[in-house]
């Protein structure tokens, strides 16, 4: 199932060039007052809402999928968890490149673990990139994101796809840089999720999935996820060691080869096999 909030805050269901309005199924979810619980309601409850979900897509009115604004499929994580340099030819060019790696030792990511951006840095595709500090280089890194489902904690990377409810196309937004990754990489709009949340059942197996990111109609990057250095459950493994993951947190696997930059103007689609694509503009903050 491939499960977008687009317009309003709807939540809808893509099938072909469709989308089925199928909000009414959240309000079964409980009312929430302050103090709110930490990570997604709507992903904690996925498993009992998806019988729902499903009943309600035979009355559910249809829109076009080129006529709604998708906004990002999780609207609550608590974290967004990134993987840096988990693409043996991308450690290799940022190493080779001054403009990337700015006179720091780009260390391999056994040795630099994982890093987290800000939660406001979340968009959908329909909201685009607003890019900021235009003097410096900003620039694209397509990558594979999965959304946990369950509390995942201290959880060895053989179960721990267990606990994923499904993956969407990610993009880690960055300014380069001599600042800390959080810091570059957590600008608002620089995390795009999107199109979608396919759930884990409709992907199957993410180890050989095809990514890829074009900048106004020219191919950027292209690898395969069977290309990561840490595989998806050893990232897990490796971020539930240190915190609990909780439903709705957003893991970024990694970038591989060919970054660069984009200036306000240029459109970005990006694509990931078994997932579909997604249109991102960029503009200037
Ligand atoms: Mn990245």
């Amino acid at each position: 199932m491939r499960l977008c909030r687009f317009d309003d805050n709807r939540l809808g269901v893509a099938i072909g060039n469709e989308v089925r309005d199928v909000t009414p199924v959240v309000a079964r979810l409980p009312a929430q007052r302050w103090p709110l619980p930490k990570g997604d309601p709507l992903v904690a409850a996925l498993g009992e809402l998806r019988p729902q979900i499903e009943a309600e897509l035979e009355r559910a009115p249809a829109r076009r999928l080129s006529e709604v604004r998708l906004l990002s499929p999780v609207a609550n994580p608590s974290k967004i968890v990134a993987a840096p340099v988990n693409y043996r030819r991308h450690l290799e060019e940022a190493r080779a490149d001054a403009a990337i790696h700015f006179q720091k030792q780009v260390e391999e990511i056994q040795r630099v673990g994982l890093f987290l951006k800000a939660t406001s840095a979340l968009v959908g595709p329909s909201e685009g990139v607003a890019l900021r500090h235009l003097d410096r280089r900003n620039d694209h890194e397509v990558e594979l994101a999965l959304v946990i489902g369950k509390p995942a904690d201290r959880v060895p990377a053989a179960d721990a796809l267990s606990y994923v409810a499904g993956y969407a196309i990610g993009l880690d937004m960055t300014i380069r840089g001599p600042e800390e990754r959080s810091l570059r990489k957590s600008c608002d709009s620089y995390c795009v999720l999107g199109p979608w949340l396919a759930t884990a059942d409709e992907i199957g197996d993410p180890t050989g999935l095809d990514l890829s990111i074009a900048v106004n109609g020219e191919r950027r990057q292209h690898a395969n996820t069977r290309d990561l250095v840490l595989g998806l459950g050893t990232l897990i493994e490796l971020a539930s060691s240190f915190y609990t993951l909780l439903p709705g947190d957003v893991l970024l696997t990694g970038t591989p080869e060919g970054v660069g930059p984009v200036l306000p103007g240029d459109v970005m689609e990006a694509a990931i096999s078994g997932i579909g694509s997604m249109r991102v503009e960029v503009r200037a903050a």
